[in-house]
């Protein structure tokens, strides 16, 4: 770090930078060129995404006073793409203030982040997938989690320290409970539910898809399956607070929230349900129907439940993850624990579906099991509910509209009713 830059040299050597001409070499074989420049804004971090047509070399520093970020990209020409930048910072970003770009020196381009608050920087490169080329990303964490009932902030911490599983066990969340005995009389096999349950409101957590950098799936009209889902969590929030349970939700802004986040956000609020809320797409756009999904780790029940477990389980690499290690955590006791619980999600499934088959076909009659990795909590009963698809011309006509929206969320809020009232007489 280069503790004598002033702003002064930053922005003569930025003004400077808009004189150069772009040679010839800038085209040539290898050296990267810019080619979408996207800013994530959100409360609990804001993403910055640089695209490129091959990778990025990067080295970065933070200044105060004021407080920026400065990021130096090697070998690289500025183009009209990445001068855009600035317009794409909303003035709401809780994070980014202005940002100035210039080449610094023949083959450096030079970034400079005016900053609002102290941030924490995570940057890192991904290599290309889907219809994304080479990607280095800027995430700004706070500094300082502003929301002490909010453990979204502090699992991100750690997920981007490597503590947190792919079953988001781990790093501060609570320990697997073991499975309770199974029930003496096998005869109505009741939902071996833990008994945590009984002295509370219930406490439910609502997954909408994606988000951020991953859309999910896109419509033929454009509509976006990350913006239908939230929309639909949001309505099945309402209605479940006004019942009397505790909701949260594992995102409530366009933000991408990695899969291993979003389990391990329940866990830590020792969430009773968790329900995972998708309006996928199929490669035939004659696929159509309501499906809800439950976990299996031998196998999925369709070829087509794999795929579709394939492409969701993508999300990481789409929304962008660091890669990380995970932490291990007792399989044993894991897989124990996993099996109990995925009864209760195979009971639950089944009281959503029903509710969800009054208004729209179903895509099958019963339950469909695949291998999702947002339904890994290894204690927390959870299902994946594919609300219709988006690749079918009707269904997504439907999506776009409120009426099948509020459809979904009563639908969903009577399966958990019906299923709590299951589960609590069970326990009587
Ligand atoms: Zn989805």
């Amino acid at each position: 770090m280069d503790k004598k830059f002033t702003r002064r040299q930053i922005i003569r050597s930025a003004a400077a930078g808009l004189l150069f001409t772009v040679t010839p070499a800038a085209f040539a074989k290898g050296v990267p060129q810019f080619v979408a420049v996207r800013i994530w804004p959100a409360s609990a971090y804001s993403r910055i995404t640089l695209e490129s047509t091959e990778k990025l070399q990067y080295n970065y520093f933070t200044l105060d006073n004021p407080r920026r970020l400065v990021l130096d990209l090697k070998g690289v020409q500025l183009n009209s793409v990445l001068q855009e930048i600035n317009s794409k910072v909303q003035r709401s970003d809780p994070y980014i203030g202005t940002i100035r770009v210039g080449q610094n020196t023949a083959d450096t381009v030079r970034i400079v982040i005016d900053l609002k608050t102290d941030v924490n920087p995570q940057l890192f490169t991904l290599a290309p997938v889907a219809n994304f080329k080479h990607r280095l990303v800027a995430d700004l964490y706070p500094m300082h989690a502003q929301d002490a009932n909010d453990p979204l902030m502090a699992l991100l911490e750690d997920y981007s320290n490597g503590k947190i599983s792919s079953r988001g066990t781990g790093a501060d969340t609570p320990p697997v409970k073991k499975p309770p005995e199974p029930p003496a009389r096998a005869d109505n096999t009741p939902p071996a539910a833990p008994d945590r349950r009984h002295s509370r409101q219930p406490v439910i957590v609502l997954d909408p898809g994606h988000g951020g950098e991953d859309p999910g799936a896109i419509g033929k009209s454009g509509l976006r399956e990350k913006d239908v889902v939230l929309s639909i969590a949001r309505e099945t929030k309402k209605r479940m607070e006004s019942l009397g349970y505790k909701v949260h939700m594992t995102r409530n802004e366009d933000v991408f929230i990695p899969l291993g986040v979003r389990v391990a956000k329940a866990r830590k609020l020792r969430a009773d349900l968790f329900i995972s809320i998708h309006a996928d797409a199929f490669t035939s756009p004659s696929a159509r129907g309501t499906g809800v999904y439950t976990l299996s780790t031998r196998g999925a029940s369709s070829a087509a439940a794999k795929l579709l477990a394939q492409t969701q389980n993508n999300a990481d690499a789409i929304g962008g993850v660091r890669t990380v290690g995970n932490k291990d955590v007792d399989s044993a006791i894991l897989d124990m624990t996993q099996t109990v619980t995925n009864k209760d999600s195979e009971i639950l499934g089944k009281r959503v579906l029903v509710e969800l088959g009054k208004y729209n076909k179903l895509h099958k009659g019963s339950l469909d099991q695949a291998n999702f990795a947002v339904l890994r909590a290894p204690d927390i009963p959870s299902i994946l509910v594919e609300t219709a698809f988006l690749s079918n011309p009707e269904e997504e006509r439907k999506l776009s509209g409120m009426t099948f929206r509020h459809q979904c969320a009563d639908a969903i809020t009577a399966g958990v009713k019906a299923y709590l009232s299951v589960a609590i007489l069970a326990r009587r």
